[in-house]
């Protein structure tokens, strides 16, 4: 029954029964999107199908002429007999987990995922399946996220000693997701908050979908006159190495991700100061979001997948490792930026 919901093709997931890939990475007729990153949203499809939440992201991804359809979440859609929802995945705005049912039998395909608190979009939903597709990018036991209200606390305490020190704190994180989760932790008593313009462009998105951020201006480079005192600037990690930040003088870099838990991370992406924040679920987070699943078959993918296959057999769970192109929380997720 598996085989006729979910099977490994050289673009991707591939559903024949339903005939339409999940995430494909070439180009097909039919493509679900489970969220806007660029390694799980490309640009060439046909037809794209996303969530309510997810339509201005993933149309800034895919561009203007795309056709892309739109549900809202848990709403079902029949596609060639195959009863398909779309169910918040609480990684980024829009993102979802992909509910497919096809005569009793239920696969879900979770996409990228997290299950900690994130206000800028739905939280995790656990859905109940036979056949689970987990993500895997932090599935190492070393993998435990500190409280992110604690992180958020860290990040506003550095922009103020920054502040104080007459510097400028700058923060790189991805432009779709990261950035939008920072953006709105921010406490903007301590000073201006400027954002990069790609992701100003996204911080749209999320304010015309409905989530409150806090004001923002794009820097103009032409006024010399625009390097504001004790301001936070928030930039995609591929302006870390343009001459984009020249004119702000002394700057204090920092950046967010779940690789900061591991020693030297910091260090090898130059910035002074690296806090751990991820929008991917740590262990402890998976194994909870694969458990509520009841799932008594589970497949691994991102990242190394052999401890957690390991792990789940060990409990007596059916369980494969299953080869994607995705890259999860890495460089790669930006490569469709472009700078000024
Ligand atoms: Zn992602």
């Amino acid at each position: 029954m598996l085989e006729s919901l979910l099977q490994e093709s050289p673009a991707g997931l591939y559903c024949p029964q339903g005939d339409f890939y999940v995430d494909p990475w070439r180009r097909v007729s039919r493509a679900v999107i489970t969220h806007a990153h660029a390694d799980h949203a490309r640009t060439g499809m046909d037809q794209y199908l996303t969530t309510e939440d997810g339509h201005r992201v993933l149309r800034r991804r895919v561009g203007n002429s795309a056709h892309i359809d739109t549900i809202p979440y848990g709403t079902t859609l029949t596609i060639n007999g195959v009863r398909v929802s779309l169910h918040p995945a609480g990684h980024v705005l829009g993102s979802a987990q992909v509910r497919m049912e096809y005569q009793g039998y239920v696969v879900v395909i979770s996409g990228d995922y997290k299950v900690l608190h994130d206000a800028t979009c739905r939280p995790f939903e656990p859905v109940r399946c036979n056949a689970f597709v987990s993500e895997c990018t932090f599935g190492l036991p070393v993998f435990r996220w500190p409280n992110p209200d604690e992180v958020f606390e860290q990040i506003n305490q550095w922009w103020r000693q920054t502040r104080d020190r007459g510097e400028t704190a700058v923060i790189f994180a991805y432009s779709l997701g990261k950035a939008q989760r920072i953006l709105e932790s921010l406490d903007p008593s301590i000073g201006p908050i400027l954002c990069h313009r790609a992701v100003e462009e996204l911080n749209e998105d999320y304010r015309d979908t409905g989530v409150t951020l806090p004001e923002t201006t794009v820097p103009d480079h032409r006024q010399k006159s625009t390097r504001p005192e004790g301001a936070i600037i928030i930039a995609p990690p591929a302006a870390q190495d343009s001459s984009w930040l020249k004119p702000f003088g002394i700057c204090s870099t920092a950046t967010a991700s779940g690789w900061m838990m591991i020693r030297g991370t910091r260090r090898w992406m130059s910035v002074d100061r690296g806090f751990v924040l991820s929008d991917h679920a740590d262990w402890p987070g998976l194994l909870k979001a694969i458990s509520a699943t009841d799932a008594e078959k589970v497949l691994v993918t991102h990242g190394r997948t052999g401890p957690m296959v390991r792990w789940l057999r060990e409990k007596g769970i059916d369980s494969n490792s299953l080869s994607t192109k995705f890259t999860g929380e890495s460089q790669e997720a930006e490569s469709g930026e472009t700078l000024p």
